[in-house]
């Protein structure tokens, strides 16, 4: 279940789910931090938040906090964790949930890009199919504890601003449970033929979209243009772009391939951003800072240590993330290595050990739900650091805290959001943007085996209740005290052995069937 905190709140201690509008002061009790001190983690704690921000954090007091006025809320998270909110980083509100209409025979992009061109057709006729799908997706994801994510919606000429103006519908919808940062994106090619000089139509629709209100963000996909010349222009026409409309935030989806013969594109990038972001400022109430997000980035994955140091010395000090799509990259990467002895290889970026290694913070998100891009996973973002911990192997106590910072903490950086908490474990000041997860009591857990029944807070709100419902047919039997059958060697030893007969007849009773 999910609300966008239209309804009452009601106090402590009820069954139903706690939902507040106004909440002036937030006590969430009895609940486990993710501290990297084992004395600290293993402890309860109680925090309290004032007008959206932590004010205190302290030891758990059974009975301290006994809500007195209607301005008070406390949840009594029973023992569960509280983490930082989770953030989609990149998400694809207008393509979800369309599998259906999706025929996979060859499974590969060519066929996803085709297949989901046709369904995409079909958009501008049918704004409710829009709005219903992508409601669903922000709902689930709230659910799951988002409080933020970007997401793209494609502007071209097969479905004009129809995605747009249905993701600017919702993000009003839900603008008290999650910010939902829009960026423009074009997923298509801005130039329609390798011999063109200029971009098309497509660049045309863009451009008008990114001037439109409520737009945050501009992307594009460079590898889809015909050439590789057009796919650098394409770079520097979306920083021109964001730059016009004085956005400045940039997202594109980039050397999504693990050709070692293509040129990685992320230096066309950091080349660009040189050139464009110092000019870049921030504009009113500073929700977002200025950043450029990379996703995908299959194509370092083949990087060598010296390339990767370059990479990181080409990059310095520009405010450049990236974003490890797992689902996708694992589905859609290394086909044409399927007949080898082990199949394709693991192709996405390898956030715990770019992040040992070279110090490099990687954000991982969900990309798509139900489409020929990514057929499987949910919009969950835990579940990604699960499936990462597998594609990794990466289970240490550092892999754990940097899989589980991808998905909260670096993903709010990936998006140039502002208010972003500094460590897992809350601390005065920090944003009162949480997630519960009940029924866990540990980060490794968290991470790991992450629960179903969690409770997402925003601004000091609870804006989502989610619980199991559980019927089931399991009967718990009483387990009965067995005992050994007694041996007929015993009986011919009654001169001696009677005693212990008698004793064991009186101690068991009647005989027992014994199933073995
Ligand atoms: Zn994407």
């Amino acid at each position: 279940m999910w609300w966008m905190g239209r309804q009452r709140a009601p106090l402590s201690g009820s069954s139903t789910p706690k939902v507040a509008t106004a909440a002036k002061i937030l006590f969430i009790t009895n609940v486990h931090l993710a501290y990297p001190d084992p004395s600290f983690a293993c402890k309860l704690w109680s925090v309290e938040c004032r007008e959206g921000n932590v004010v205190r954090v302290a030891p758990y007091i059974e009975g301290e906090y006994n809500p007195i006025s209607f301005a008070r809320y406390e949840i009594d998270a029973r023992g569960g964790i509280l983490l930082p909110s989770l953030c989609h980083s990149h998400i694809h509100l207008d393509k979800c949930f369309i599998l259906d209409r999706c025929e996979l025979i060859f499974g590969d992009f060519k066929e996803a890009m085709s297949v989901t061109g046709s369904a995409k057709a079909r958009f501008p006729l049918d704004k409710e199919d829009l709005l219903s799908r992508g409601r669903k997706l922000i709902h689930e994801s709230v659910d799951c504890g988002v409080t933020s994510m970007r997401a793209h919606v494609e502007i071209d000429d097969l479905v004009g601003f129809s995605g747009l103006d249905v993701a600017l519908h919702l993000k009003e919808e839900a603008q008290l449970a999650c910010h939902i940062q829009i960026a423009v994106f074009a997923q298509e090619a801005l130039f329609s033929s390798a011999g063109d000089a200029e971009p098309g139509s497509n660049f045309r629709l863009l451009a008008e979209a990114v001037m439109r209100d409520g737009v945050d963000a501009v992307g594009s996909a460079p590898y889809v243009e015909p050439t590789i010349e057009q796919a650098k222009k394409n770079i520097e026409l979306i920083f021109e772009l964001a730059s016009h409309a004085s956005l400045t935030l940039v997202d594109f989806h980039l050397d999504y391939n693990l050709d070692p013969d293509s040129e990685p594109l992320i230096y066309e990038v950091v080349k660009q951003a040189r050139k464009y972001c110092p000019a870049w400022k921030s504009h009113g109430p500073e929700l977002f800072r200025r950043h450029i997000t990379i996703g995908h980035a299959t194509r370092l994955q083949l990087f060598t240590p010296k390339e990767w140091r370059h990479l990181q010395d080409a990059i310095g000090d520009l405010p450049i993330t990236f974003v490890g799509l797992p689902n996708s990259d694992m589905y859609m990467q290394g086909r044409s290595q399927a007949g080898e002895p082990l199949g394709a290889p693991r192709s996405t970026l390898r956030v715990p050990y770019l992040s040992d290694k070279y110090n490099i913070q990687i954000a991982m998100n969900v990309n798509n739900v139900e489409n020929a891009f990514t057929p499987q996973g949910s919009a969950d973002p835990l579940a990604l650091c699960t499936f990462g911990a597998a594609i990794f192997q990466a289970a240490t106590k550092t892999d754990i805290q940097t899989l589980a910072k991808s998905v909260t903490i670096t993903s709010k950086v990936a998006i140039g959001q502002t208010n972003v908490p500094l460590e897992l474990y809350p601390q005065r000041g920090d944003i009162a943007d949480f997630v519960i997860l009940h029924g866990t009591q540990t980060l490794r857990q968290a991470v790991l085996n992450s629960p179903y029944d969690r409770t997402t807070i925003r601004n000091g709100i609870v804006v989502a209740h989610r619980r199991t419902r559980r019927w089931t047919a399991i009967k718990e039997l009483p387990v009965s005290n067995t005992v050994d059958p007694i041996s007929w060697w015993w009986y011919l030893l009654f001169p001696v052995s009677w005693p212990f007969l008698l004793l064991d007849n009186w101690a068991s009773g009647p005989p027992k069937f014994l199933i073995s």
